[in-house]
């Protein structure tokens, strides 16, 4: 590894500014899991790195009337043990539970599987179909993003040089949400396909539906076309094939040693049909994952 310098700011204001002086040639620091192993491989090779761990104003997870606010700095394991999220959004403590294993789950952060931005990052499709919003700091003031701008293509995000993302905001949540992930390992292996799958349904009647994949595409896919088959109707069995195979055709997936592009495609289909089949049979107030 090429040697770099290390800062640790104690607040915000120290941080951006260290950012702000680096102009781009710094990475921050969350958990590392990511970071540290690209720098080990030489992918990346930084004059800086700022440890962000210890900012304050990148902690905590707050449930209000407006939502659920996560700060950056959350990490998988608070997901999967906060009880404000297994009371109000439960899938997110599921998708934590899939990632990684235990002791990664205590350094991995939320602010950093989202901006790696990997296609196949866990946290992705459950977060965009709740509607997260990030919530984008920089010396000059903040800016709010919906999620589904966030990724720009593998490794890149929206965020400017000089930006931090600060957390991620999530409106209270509407319907019911499953995470589906499947990996050629039970355990320690990153999504071949991740389906996230939210439905609002009234009296039978789907009043909203999100569907957002992982890891078939450049980014994590909010397809639109399988949603509008859902909304307004009745969720038949008829309607779930058709969204499904909608989202199958929707996805470009790669061919690599995890899996062709074929059986990516196919899994799709699997995952959102089983995704949308399960939150129909769910009792209303059910605890879906
Ligand atoms: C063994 C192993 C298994 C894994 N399994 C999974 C898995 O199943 N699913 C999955 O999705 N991932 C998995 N990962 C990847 C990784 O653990 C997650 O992506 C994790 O959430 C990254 O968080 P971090 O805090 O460690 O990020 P870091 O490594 O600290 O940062 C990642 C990137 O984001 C930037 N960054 C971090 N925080 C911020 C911020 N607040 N503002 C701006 N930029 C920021 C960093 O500069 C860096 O470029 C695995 C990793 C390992 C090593």
């Amino acid at each position: 590894m090429k040697p770099f310098d290390h800062y640790t700011p104690q607040n915000l204001p120290e941080a951006l500014e260290l950012l702000a002086q680096m102009n781009g040639r710094a990475y921050v620091n969350a958990g590392g899991t990511d970071l540290i192993l690209k720098m080990k491989a030489g992918f990346l090779q930084p004059e800086a790195i700022i440890n962000i761990k210890r900012l304050p104003e990148l902690q905590g997870i707050t449930y209000d009337e407006t939502g659920l606010t996560l700060g950056a700095l959350t990490t998988l394991w608070d997901l999967t043990r906060a009880a404000v999220i297994h009371e109000h959004y439960p899938v997110l403590a599921h998708a934590a539970g899939l990632m990684a294993s235990e002791q990664i789950r205590s350094f991995a952060t939320v602010g950093g599987n989202l901006c790696n931005a990997s296609p196949s990052a866990d946290l992705a499709p459950p977060l965009m179909v709740l509607e997260g919003t990030a919530v984008i700091t920089h010396q000059n003031g903040v800016r709010e993003l919906p999620l589904a701008d966030f990724f720009h293509g593998p490794g890149q995000s929206a965020l400017e040089p000089g930006e931090l993302l600060q957390a991620i905001h999530l409106p209270p949540p509407a319907g019911q949400t499953v995470y589906l992930k499947h990996s050629p390992r039970a355990y320690m292996d990153i999504a071949v396909v991740g389906a996230a799958v939210r439905l609002l349904l009234d009296d039978g009647v789907c009043r909203e539906a999100r569907i957002v994949l992982g890891a078939v595409a450049p980014v994590p896919l909010r397809v639109r076309a399988a949603e509008g088959v859902l909304e307004g109707y009745g969720v038949d069995d008829g309607r779930i094939a058709q969204a499904a195979q909608i989202a199958a055709d929707a996805c470009s997936p790669i061919d690599d040693v995890r899996g062709s592009a074929w059986y990516r495609q196919r899994m799709v289909e699997v995952l959102t049909r089983r995704g949308l089949e399960s939150l129909v049979s769910s009792k209303k107030s059910d605890t879906i994952v």
